[in-house]
């Protein structure tokens, strides 16, 4: 039977492990691991690739958001608002600075932010909107800087899933006060390991989380506050220095990719992704959605299709957020119990995505249960 795999690295590090392999040399090399010229050299780089002044390595996605939280000074007493549909880490940077996040439900459309259910959550604690963009796409960000100008709160994008992505032929990482980037290894652009980056044009932001992430100085042993350890070491910015080439290459790809799915799933219980018109979706993750998906997700991996579910619980309904376990976001909810994803990477071959394509075409819950009935 043949395998899916739901990602795989090998086809672009396959085609990248001499330049990796000579990083990692130069690297080995020079004696210097932290704060060094390939830390300084992917810096310029990635801020110029968001259209960005400035970009500030870290140690992750998580702290990237935590420390623009920080620089804003948003902490104790504060609220910030998110969407109930993400990736924990999005709301765990909030609690992480002090802050209370606050939810708002998800759309349907788009999984992503319902921007119309913003206000009714602002109150005078409120200080910043995190704006996730989820699976590859931007939220409605003239519609979320519009409030955040009325009632003056900052704008933070959760970009740890759109690296590349445009909204209204703008970069994200350029549409809001700051940015925040994740290069887990999964995303779109991924390190060998943990790293991540903040992009903002505001100076003096750039120079409070620079300080925020070492140690709280900027001038060596001189602490102004109490900081944090949060670094993108030479290694990683070397390796992210290569792969940074071939981002725009690589989500070409699964543009194409997700044309294919797009096209030629016609199976009446599948729900397909849609694209805002004002996006360029950069596909992190081709989520479908069907009532019974865990029929599905058994049937394709009987099939040899491996698949994932981003994300099986919403916020509200983690332990640890038991606080908001008396709240409810019904989007949310029914995106969480409903969403699929389907392999999708930089390389994945025609004879695999047609064969993705065809065994959804042919699936059908009504057999599946008979199926079961009679094992
Ligand atoms: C991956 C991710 C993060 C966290 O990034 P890490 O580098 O894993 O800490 C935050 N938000 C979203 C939406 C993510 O997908």
């Amino acid at each position: 039977m043949r395998k899916v795999p739901f990602a795989d690295f090998q086809p672009l590090h396959n085609k990248i492990e001499e330049e990796i392999a000579q990083q990692f040399q130069e690297v080995y090399r020079s004696n210097w691991f932290i704060n060094g010229k390939k830390v300084d050299e992917f810096e310029e780089a990635f801020a110029k690739y968001c259209n960005s002044k400035y970009c500030i390595g870290c140690g992750n996605g998580l702290e990237a958001i935590e420390l623009i939280l920080k620089g804003f000074d948003i902490g104790k007493n504060d609220e910030v608002i998110v969407c109930a549909h993400t990736f924990i880490a999005s709301a765990l940077a909030i609690s992480k600075a002090g802050a209370t996040p606050v939810l708002v439900d998800a759309k349907l459309d788009y999984y992503l932010m319902d921007v119309d259910k913003i206000e009714e959550k602002i109150t005078d604690k409120t200080k910043a909107i995190v704006a996730v963009q989820l699976y590859g796409q931007a939220c409605d960000m003239d519609k979320i800087n519009t409030i955040a100008k009325k009632y003056n709160l900052k704008v933070i994008e959760d970009a740890a899933q759109s690296h590349g992505s445009l909204y209204n032929g703008a970069k994200v990482g350029s549409l809001a006060d700051a940015a925040a980037f994740s290069f887990y290894p999964g995303k779109n652009l991924g390190a060998l390991g943990d790293a991540g980056c903040v992009v903002t044009n505001d100076e003096h932001l750039a120079k409070k989380v620079r300080e925020y992430a070492n140690y709280g100085a900027i001038e060596k042993y001189h602490h102004n506050v109490k900081g944090m350890n949060s670094r993108l070491d030479e290694m990683q910015a070397a390796f992210l220095n290569v792969k940074l080439k071939y981002l725009d290459e690589t989500n070409q790809f699964r543009r194409q990719v997700a044309e294919q799915y797009l096209q030629n799933i016609n199976n009446k219980e599948i729900i397909l992704p849609q694209v805002a018109p004002t996006n360029e979706h950069v596909w992190h993750i081709f989520a479908v959605r069907t009532q019974e998906r865990e029929l599905l997700q058994n049937y394709l991996a009987e099939n040899g299709i491996n698949t994932v579910i981003h994300y099986p619980i919403p916020i509200h309904q983690q332990l640890a957020y038991q606080e908001m376990s008396q709240e409810s976001y019904p989007n949310a909810e029914e995106i969480a119990n409903t969403v699929l994803s389907l392999p999708m990477y930089y390389g994945m071959n025609q004879e695999d995505i047609e064969y993705v394509i065809n065994t959804i075409n042919q699936y059908s819950s009504e057999k599946e249960k008979a199926k079961i009935l009679h094992k």
